[in-house]
C-alpha cells in the first residue's frame, strides 16, 4: 500500500513537472499577449488619456512636448521598471503657427471666412493682408503651363480614399515650392483628407532644403468645395490670406527619448520600434501620435508583465519632430552609426489607433517573399497581411516596417483639430498594441 501511494506521489510528480517543462507553442504565446491587452491591460488607455489631456499640442519644442517626454520616461522607469532608459538632445524647428485668417470676397461684395490654417514652417504674411484672383489646380500636370503671376494658387486635388494620400500629399509639402518661381503670391491648398468637413488640417510645407517664403495655408475640404463652386460662376473673386507664421529666432531643443529591454541571446542585435513625440498644435495628436509612443512604451510593458525574455534587444525610440524635418530621427540613427549599432528593423508605429490590419515593409522583392512565408501562418489568423514596397524610401534606417491600420476614418483626424481622445476606440488601440508586441515577438 505505502509503495503503491508512493508509485502514485512519483507519477503525479513527473507528470506535473511534464505538464510545466511543456514548451509554450508560438500560437499560445501569441494567443497570450492577445487575452493580456484584452482583458488585463488597463495602463494603455489610461496613460494615452492623460498624454492627451495634460499635454495636447506637442510642437516639437514646446513645453508640452518635454513634459510629455518627462511622463513617458517616468512611466517607464517607475511603472514598467524599465532600467535602461536615456535622452538625446537635437535641434528642432522653432515655428510659431501665429493666427491664420481667409476670406473669399465675391465680385457682388460678399465677404465669406474660409476655415483655415498655417502650414507648418510657413512664414505668414506678417499680419498684413495678401489680397489676389485665384487660379485653381487640381494636378501636377497642370502645373507645366500654369500662370499664376500676383496671384494666389488654391491646390485642389482631392483625396479618393485613405490610400491616397500618398499620391495628394505633395500638394501641401511642396504645392508653394513648386509656384515660387512662377510669382505666385501665396498658396491655399485644400486639407489632405478625404473626408467632407468644416475643419482644415495642417501638414509641413516647404520640405526639404526648399526656402521658399510665400504663405501657405490650408483651407477645410467643405471650404476648398464651396471655393471651387464659386470660382465656375464668378472669375473675378479674390481671396484675402492674413497670417502670423512665423520662424521664431532662436534655436529649439527637444529630447528624443530611448528605452530598451536588453536581448538575451543576441544583446548586440537590436529590434527598434520607433513613435514620433511632436504632434500638431490644434490637437490632443491623439491618433498621430500620442497613441503610437504609448503603444511602443506598452510593448515594453508587455514583455515584462508576461515574463518574456527576448533574445534580441528590443528598443523604442520615442523621437522629434517628425512633422517637420525628421531631425529627431536623423539624430537618432547618426549616434547609433557613430556607435556601430546593429538594427535588424525598424517598426514604425504611426498610423492612428484604428483597427490594424497588417505591416508593410520597405525592403526588396527577395526580402518580402521570405519573410511572407515565416510570418503569415501566424499574421493570417489575426486579421493582419504583409505587404510591401521596394522604393527606397528616404528614411534614416535601413530595412524598416509600418504598422498598418484601418483608415477608412484616419484622415477625418489626421492633422485636423479632431485628433483627440474622444475619437481613440479604446479596442482597436488595444488591439494595435496586441499586433505590435505579437509581431515583435516573431520576429525576435
Ligand atoms: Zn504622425
Amino acid at each position: 500500500m505505502h509503495s503503491k501511494i508512493q508509485r502514485i506521489i512519483l507519477l503525479l510528480l513527473v507528470t506535473l513537472t511534464a505538464v510545466s517543462c511543456k514548451k509554450v507553442t508560438i500560437e499560445e504565446q501569441i494567443d497570450k499577449i492577445y487575452n493580456y491587452f484584452r482583458n488585463e491591460n488597463t495602463s494603455a488607455v489610461a496613460t494615452l488619456e492623460r498624454v492627451c489631456n495634460d499635454y495636447p499640442a506637442r510642437m516639437s519644442g514646446s513645453q508640452n512636448n518635454d513634459e510629455a517626454i518627462d511622463y513617458y520616461t517616468y512611466i517607464l522607469a517607475e511603472e514598467v521598471g524599465i532600467k535602461h532608459i536615456w535622452h538625446q538632445e537635437v535641434e528642432v524647428p522653432n515655428w510659431d503657427p501665429g493666427v491664420t485668417k481667409v476670406t473669399m470676397n465675391l465680385s457682388d461684395g460678399t465677404v465669406v471666412e474660409l476655415p483655415a490654417i498655417a502650414l507648418g514652417l510657413n512664414t505668414g504674411t506678417s499680419g498684413q493682408d495678401i489680397t489676389a484672383q485665384v487660379v485653381e489646380v487640381k494636378s501636377r500636370e497642370e502645373l507645366k503651363t500654369l500662370r499664376c503671376k500676383d496671384k494666389i494658387v488654391f491646390f485642389n486635388g482631392a483625396m479618393e480614399d485613405g490610400f491616397s494620400y500618398g499620391k495628394h500629399a505633395w500638394q501641401r509639402s511642396r504645392g508653394a515650392s513648386l509656384v515660387t518661381d512662377k510669382g505666385a503670391k501665396a498658396v491655399l491648398v485644400r486639407s489632405i483628407s478625404n473626408h467632407p468637413g468644416d475643419t482644415p488640417h495642417t501638414g509641413a510645407c516647404h520640405d526639404r532644403d526648399s526656402t521658399v517664403a510665400i504663405p501657405a495655408a490650408a483651407i477645410s475640404t467643405n471650404a476648398a468645395d464651396q471655393l471651387s463652386e464659386a470660382l465656375k460662376k464668378d472669375k473675378k473673386l479674390t481671396v484675402t490670406i492674413n497670417s502670423t507664421a512665423h520662424n521664431r529666432p532662436e534655436p529649439a531643443i527637444g529630447r528624443n527619448l530611448v528605452a530598451e529591454i536588453p536581448g538575451k541571446v543576441n544583446p548586440d542585435h537590436i529590434i527598434l520600434i520607433s513613435a514620433h513625440a511632436d504632434s500638431w498644435f490644434n490637437s490632443q495628436g491623439a491618433h498621430d501620435n500620442a497613441s503610437g509612443c504609448v503603444a511602443a512604451i506598452e510593448v515594453l510593458r508587455a514583455y515584462k508583465e508576461l515574463r518574456m525574455k527576448p533574445r534580441n534587444t528590443i528598443r523604442i525610440v520615442l523621437y522629434q519632430d517628425e512633422e517637420m524635418n525628421l531631425s529627431g530621427l536623423k539624430e537618432f540613427a547618426r549616434i547609433s552609426r557613430e556607435k556601430g549599432e546593429s538594427f535588424l528593423f525598424d517598426l514604425e508605429i504611426d498610423s492612428g489607433a484604428g483597427k490594424p490590419v497588417g505591416f508593410h515593409i520597405f525592403d526588396s522583392e527577395d526580402y518580402f517573399t521570405k519573410m511572407e512565408e515565416v510570418l503569415t501562418p501566424y499574421l493570417e489568423p489575426r486579421g493582419l497581411t504583409l505587404t510591401y514596397n521596394d522604393s527606397d524610401r528616404d528614411w534614416p534606417l535601413k530595412t524598416y516596417y509600418t504598422l498598418v491600420s484601418d483608415r477608412s476614418e484616419y484622415f477625418k483626424y489626421h492633422h485636423g483639430s479632431l485628433d483627440n481622445f474622444e475619437n481613440i476606440n479604446p479596442e482597436t488601440f488595444k488591439e494595435s498594441i496586441a499586433a505590435i508586441t505579437a509581431f515583435v515577438f516573431l520576429m525576435d
